[in-house]
């Protein structure tokens, strides 16, 4: 089943030709017949969306939506209001403000249909985020962003000439968001180096539907609008084209209408929710990054770091360099002495010399290695495409530097200096494949932990390379 959907309807005969047409669409279908039966079955059935018609509460409509958005874990239930295209412009506007969607009977089923399933792929969308980003179960969480949002930017892709332009100065009256004109002959590379849209208006009249397809597909692929959201503006009767470009993820179409009010309600909405799923996003990445970020160094961490080796063995890092040629380094690095630096300075002195060495290894290494902290004072580094050569250079070089540099200490006067002792050797990608029992990283750490073993017991402040396994 595609979702469950709620028919609010006082009309007996309208509900069942409509449970019909969702019914052959494989939707499960509940039913209610006025205001009180509408809020009863959205607390005891849990519908994904409600399909709503606009006579159902009379002029109080406006309360039964606050109300279905006050039930607890109810706050983002698609409401997909039906209306006719009779209904007053006062009452359109107030209702395109306040519901997920404004269906104008007569409609196709078809066009109905992609409209419902395009509803409930944007709230699954927002529960997943919701899900990765930490957010709480669904339905639980309140929207992430508060409702004072910040001002948004929206692109207007339309033909150049006085009907966009008109479209902007109407929509300007009524947004306090930045609103620009994008020629929709022509909408790369202006759309991607100004600032990145929230919500991308398409005005396409007269534009044929294959060509609209393509600018959408166009849209959806890059960079800087993937995840805006779509609103079409299209001519009246065009079904067709509305139905595919829904198809192709666009969020919102209106036809054959420009009232810039409604508009800007429609464009006001899709902003909000944009704006919300950006938020997620960010917060999703953040906790991603922050799972495999070491707090006190803020370098990778163990649980990157391993990981990253395997791929690096396996050939599926270090693309662009030549690791399957050359291969690549491995080296494990443990500070000397460490132990007497918390003793005489404190664990706060020691951490801030953690800090310092973490610094020396980002910049004495390249964007393309890695460098982690594995254990207390313990770090493994992994630079791939590089000879043995230019991988014991770099070790002498991480060597050399930390031993020759001061390291201040706050509450100090004189600074402090410590050495680092240093494993390395040298792996091929792909071995791990071919090898019957895998392995790879695990050898190649063992062999660098032997590595930095000898480097101990030969005095320290070293770098042992070890090219091959002892045994
Ligand atoms: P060696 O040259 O043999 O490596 O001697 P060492 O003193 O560096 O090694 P040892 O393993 O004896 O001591 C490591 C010390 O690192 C002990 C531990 O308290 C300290 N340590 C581990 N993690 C942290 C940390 O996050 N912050 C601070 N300040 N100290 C840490
Ligand atoms: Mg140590
Ligand atoms: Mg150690």
């Amino acid at each position: 089943m595609p979702g469950k959907i709620l028919i609010a309807e006082p009309l007996a005969t309208n509900r069942i030709l409509l449970k019909v047409k969702l019914a052959a669409g494989h939707f499960e279908v509940i039913q209610a017949s006025d205001a009180a039966e509408t809020l009863r079955a959205i607390r005891l059935e849990a519908p994904d969306l409600v399909l709503l018609n606009s006579g159902l509460a009379g002029n109080n409509l406006a309360t039964l939506i606050d109300a279905i958005r006050a039930l607890p874990g109810q706050a983002d239930l698609p409401i997909a209001a039906l209306i006719t295209e009779h209904l007053p412009e006062a009452a359109r506007r107030d209702l395109a403000g306040r519901v997920d969607a404004l269906l104008v009977r007569p409609t196709t089923d078809t066009l109905l249909l992609a409209r419902l399933r395009g509803l409930l792929v944007q709230r699954n969308t927002l529960r997943d985020l919701r899900l990765q980003s930490g957010g709480g179960a669904p339905g639980f969480a309140e929207p992430a962003v508060p409702r004072l949002q910040p001002p948004g930017h929206i692109a207007i892709l339309a033909p150049q000439g006085a009907p966009g332009q008109m479209l902007l100065r109407g929509l300007s009256r009524h947004l306090r968001h930045s609103l620009r004109l994008v020629d929709a002959a022509r909408p790369f590379p202006d759309l991607t180096s100004g600032p990145r849209p929230d919500v991308v208006l398409l005005y396409l009249p007269d534009m044929s539907d294959r060509a609209a397809r393509e600018l959408v597909a166009e849209l959806r692929a890059a960079r800087s609008t993937r995840h805006a959201a779509a609103l079409a503006l299209l001519d009246s009767g065009a079904e067709e084209t509305a139905l595919h470009l829904l198809e192709a993820r666009v969020e919102d179409v209106m036809m054959g209408r420009t009232d810039a009010r409604e508009l800007a309600a429609r464009c006001d909405r899709l902003l909000t929710q944009a704006q919300e799923l950006d938020h997620l996003r960010r917060q999703t990445r953040d906790g991603v990054r922050a799972s495999v970020t070491d707090p006190l160094t803020g370098l990778y961490n163990r649980r990157f770091a391993l990981p990253f080796l395997e791929r690096v063995c396996s050939g599926q890092e270090g693309a662009g360099t030549d690791t399957l040629e050359t291969g690549f380094a491995v080296m494990l690095a443990d500070l000397d002495f460490f132990k007497n630096i918390n003793d005489k300075y404190g664990h706060s002195g020691g951490d801030q010399v953690l800090r310092q060495v973490a610094d020396h290894f980002r910049a004495i290494l390249r964007d393309c290695d890695m460098v982690a902290r594995i254990g207390g004072e313990e770090f493994l580094l992994v630079c791939p495409g590089v000879t043995p050569d230019e991988a014991r250079q770099t070790a002498d070089r991480i060597c050399r530097e930390i031993a020759d540099t001061a390291i201040p200490l706050t509450g100090y006067s004189q600074p402090v200096h410590i050495t680092v002792s240093i494993g390395l050797v040298m792996g091929r990608a792909g071995r791990g494949e071919l090898s019957p029992t895998g392995g790879e990283s695990e050898r190649l750490l063992a062999r660098a932990d032997a590595a930095l073993y000898a480097s101990k017991a030969h005095g320290r402040n070293t770098v042992t390379y070890q090219p091959r396994s002892a045994a």
